[in-house]
């Protein structure tokens, strides 16, 4: 990482901010659909106008190459905003249930009212979508906000600590830096929502002090999303399609395939598989392709050697053996094969370019292997067996279910995007972030006419309406 000019929020400001914000959204500043629009219209032309200095701001961070900042970052932030922009009138539109025609007379109504003042907590590996994205969400809902950036990706979360007073109503959005000091304040202060996207390590500090205040919370998480390749499927396009998704931001992502289960007999046609498609990918190795990215920082990078390193003492085979080179960080797809339950590689979320394959008997046995352990936020499986897909659909829990691929699920935002159990709760994108920030707010409107119907509830009761 190149010295950065992340200046941290000072923590007696954070209070302030917090106040001002609600002060702003009592105002009721924020109601009107058209200043919502106004606002999701300034993102999208932020994202657009600034491109270039959040390309920049990401090589920095992370070495992410600037195709992956536009395709992964830039893209989605500008046509989600602008499309929440296009639904948010649909999205706000008040209901009238189909009730009884006893009860029509009541005028039962539900409205859509925003939750208030809320702080979005972000991690450094997709650092603009991942803000941004809650952010949309909060802003369509007509809700305040505080974006809490990762000081991990420092570039980046001072760039929009600029950037965001310039394009969004100051007095509605604000960006507060700093690490886990500065998080802790956030914590203390009492929102009226709370949306953390990370590790499940912090989420337990954060549900914890928003179990203080009785704040609603999504947790958007990670954890080990396993990959089911079935005997049948062609063990190239398997390969290159989960190999694609590893090195994908160098694994340092959330839907990162983590390790493979594949029947013994095809495990070798699946690893030269991966050797074609990585000489493809990288004629001349990751190391220095400026297609691949660095790992995030030191401590990430020396806890990936430690955990290679780990697997020595054990009955498995490098069959890939990725270069490293320290001082920038880089790590090359690194792939390990003859892994069993127990191994150091199954022990965390891998969150970097090191695979691990382990050999199965059965499709049995490997459905048995992801139930034993957390639920995952992805499941992926190969296969164009429609009974297998029904079982695994039937025996397995997982946040997303994906067949035949890696990672293009994150392409289809209309889909609900979840974790379930250790990989979080909350669904998210488009209209469903803006359900997490809208609070469905009942109503009836009881009319002086419906008096004589409503005679049968006042006391005094007969007895014989008592008895009936
Ligand atoms: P990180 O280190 O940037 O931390 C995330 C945020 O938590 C940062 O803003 C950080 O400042 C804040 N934080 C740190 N300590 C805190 C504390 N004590 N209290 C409150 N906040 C604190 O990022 P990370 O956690 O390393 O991110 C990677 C993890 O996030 C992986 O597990 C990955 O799978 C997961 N992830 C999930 C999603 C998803 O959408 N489900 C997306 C991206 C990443």
């Amino acid at each position: 990482m190149s010295a950065h000019p992340l200046i941290n929020t000072p923590l007696e400001e954070i209070p302030k901010i917090r106040d001002a914000l609600r002060a702003t959204f009592n105002s009721c500043v924020t109601r009107p659909i058209a200043w919502r629009q106004h606002q999701l219209y300034q993102l999208a032309r932020m994202a657009q106008n600034e491109a270039d200095a959040f390309c920049e701001a990401l090589a920095k961070d992370i070495s992410k190459p600037r195709f992956d900042v536009l395709v992964g970052e830039v893209g989605p932030t500008v046509e989600r905003a602008v499309k929440s922009a296009q639904e948010v009138g649909e999205w706000a539109r008040t209901e009238y249930p189909e009730v009884p025609e006893s009860r029509k007379a009541w005028r039962p109504t539900v409205r859509k009212a925003p939750r208030g003042t809320v702080l979005i907590i972000s991690p450094w590996n997709y650092p603009m979508i991942l803000t941004f994205q809650p952010l949309m969400g909060a802003i369509a809902a007509g809700c305040c906000a505080v974006l809490k950036p990762s000081e991990a990706a420092p570039h980046f979360s001072q760039l929009i600590a600029e950037l965001v007073p310039k394009y969004l109503d100051p007095s509605a959005y604000r960006v507060v830096n700093g690490a886990a000091s500065e998080a802790t304040k956030l914590l203390e202060l009492q929102w009226d929502h709370i949306f953390y996207t990370g590790n499940g390590k912090v989420a337990r500090i954060v549900a914890a002090a928003a179990a203080k205040h009785l704040t609603p919370l999504t947790l958007e998480l990670g954890g080990k999303s396993p990959v089911i390749v079935d005997s049948a499927y062609d063990m190239d396009i398997a390969a290159k399609r989960i190999l694609w998704g590893k090195c994908t931001n160098a694994g340092q992502i959330c839907v990162s395939p983590d390790y493979v289960l594949v029947p013994r007999e095809k495990q070798d046609e699946l690893v030269e598989g991966f050797e074609k498609a990585y000489q493809a990918f990288f004629p001349n190795g990751a190391l220095d392709d400026s297609h691949y990215g660095s790992i995030v920082n030191e401590m990430h990078f020396n806890r990936l050697s430690s955990l290679l390193d780990r697997t020595k003492g054990e009955k498995v085979t490098r069959v890939m053996e990725g270069r490293k080179d320290v001082t920038r960080k880089r790590f090359e797809p690194t792939v390990v094969k003859d892994v069993k339950g127990g191994d150091s590689l199954l022990e965390e979320e891998i969150f970097g370019p090191v695979l691990a394959i382990i050999p199965i008997d059965s499709l049995e046995e490997a459905i048995a292997f992801v139930k034993a352990r957390p639920h995952p936020l992805v499941l992926y499986a190969f296969t164009e067996d429609p009974v297998v897909k029904q079982k695994i659909i039937d025996e397995t829990q997982s946040g997303s279910l994906v067949f035949n691929d890696t990672l293009q699920q994150l392409a289809v935002p209309e889909l609900p995007f979840t974790g379930v159990g250790e990989s979080g709760y909350g669904s998210q994108f488009m209209k469903y972030t803006y359900d997490i920030f809208t609070q469905l707010r009942s109503s009836i409107d009881m009319p002086k006419e419906a008096e004589a119907s409503l005679q049968g509830r006042y006391p005094p009761h007969s007895p014989e309406v008592v008895q009936a």
